[in-house]
């Protein structure tokens, strides 16, 4: 039976998803996609939780936004958005601050009134004492953006316990994801375009996966069953490139989470979705409250459910975040080399893929213009 697709598709994330919904749509092909958990959706799947009723991602809270009009239009025909409009805060010694970092933060934090013409005078006398012409590493490139206390405060702890990596061996690049703010806006993005989907996450999976010419196999490892399928099928992979050689060069380093789930007789319990927390000596790196990201529901409930999010190294395990660094990326570059001779038939992409930090908009992206430069070409 497997022998019949011209195309499979490995993992049933936003890579592979919507290019399955393109071939199938567009094309007019028939498409197997092959997923190892029990359900589609990646890590953007969500859920509704028996007890309470509220709906959850099981991976961790997903913002969706993008500035991108393209990315906006195609995802809108699957899904409208309620309007969350994200903001984050971080408790550092038992006192609640605002995240990113902004002007509420910094007069908060050192007990001052500064104004937003101020802030550059104000931080200027924290370079003095400690600045890096030429910043090397996420510590370094922190250190040059806000000085050393509020890197100590907010970023070091949370950055240890996410990473498990002293921050200075860490790639400067993770730090530039996050803004700074000498104003008061409390947005965590900047984007025009954001939301929660307005029933949630999976039910944009269903509709783009709903064509007849879509097959899907759940609980299903592609190892197992590559040598069943057509040898001149087109494989469309969205795994750890690693694993896709059997880890011949050894592995990529990533890290996974770990998330522990609570229903609290509560209300409401922290007033937000989520809640950093700065201090490394507090196990979890933040507690996610989903009850906040759909504030058109109404629950009618004096139960919330709460998650508390760890980071731990990803050994084999559900790789989330690739970790970057040179060495890794050189690492990459041999395995993608590799995978060109062994599997001419197979394109690769998606944030384990391409081992990058993507945000839900980068990939929705890749995935589209893999679809009309490649596939849809004939490539
Ligand atoms: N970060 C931090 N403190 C915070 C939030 C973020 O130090 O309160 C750092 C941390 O290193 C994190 C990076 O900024 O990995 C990027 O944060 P982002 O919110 O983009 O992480 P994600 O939501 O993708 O896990």
């Amino acid at each position: 039976m497997n022998k019949n697709y011209d195309y499979v598709l490995v993992g049933a994330g936003f890579y592979c998803s919507i290019i399955a919904e393109r071939i199938a749509n567009d094309l007019g092909k028939k498409v197997l996609i092959v997923e190892k958990r029990n359900h589609i959706g990646g890590n953007c799947f969500s859920e509704t939780n028996i007890e309470t009723g509220i709906e959850f991602h099981k991976y961790g809270t997903h913002i969706f936004h993008t500035s991108n009009k393209k990315v906006w239009e195609y995802i809108s025909n699957f899904t409208t958005f309620n309007s969350y409009y994200h903001q984050v805060l971080i408790t550092y010694n038992s006192k609640v601050y605002q995240m990113p970092i902004n002007l509420e933060t910094i007069n908060s934090f050192y007990n001052i009134n500064l104004k937003p013409f101020e802030v550059d005078d104000f931080l200027e006398q924290e370079f003095k004492k400690e600045s890096y012409t030429n910043p090397k590493n996420f510590e370094e490139q922190a250190i040059n953006i806000i000085g050393r206390p509020l890197y100590d405060a907010f970023i070091k702890g949370y950055t240890i316990k996410q990473w498990g990596r002293d921050p200075k061996d860490l790639p400067a690049s993770i730090i530039k994801r996050l803004p700074f703010r000498k104003n008061y806006s409390e947005s965590y993005f900047f984007d025009t375009y954001q939301g929660i989907p307005t029933d949630g996450f999976t039910a944009i999976f269903d509709k783009l996966l709903a064509s007849n010419n879509i097959d899907i196999q759940l609980n299903t490892d592609f190892f197992e069953i590559k040598e069943q399928l057509n040898s001149s099928a087109t494989i469309i992979y969205s795994g750890s490139i690693d694993r896709l050689l059997d880890y011949r060069f050894g592995e990529l380093d990533y890290r996974t989470l770990d998330f522990e789930f609570e229903v609290v007789n509560y209300e409401d319990f922290q007033g937000t979705s989520v809640m950093n927390y700065g201090n490394q000596k507090i196990p979890y790196t933040r507690i996610h409250e989903p009850k906040h990201l759909h504030p058109e529901r109404t629950y009618n409930l004096d139960k919330t459910l709460i998650i508390k999010e760890y980071s731990k190294e990803a050994n084999r395990e559900e790789p989330y975040y690739p970790i970057g660094g040179e060495v890794n990326k050189s690492l990459y570059t041999k395995y993608l080399k590799e995978v060109k001779k062994v599997y001419p038939n197979l394109i690769i992409g998606g944030r384990l893929g391409d081992y990058k930090y993507y945000d839900m908009h980068h990939v929705i992206e890749n995935a589209l213009d893999t679809y009309n430069n490649l596939i849809k070409k004939g490539c």
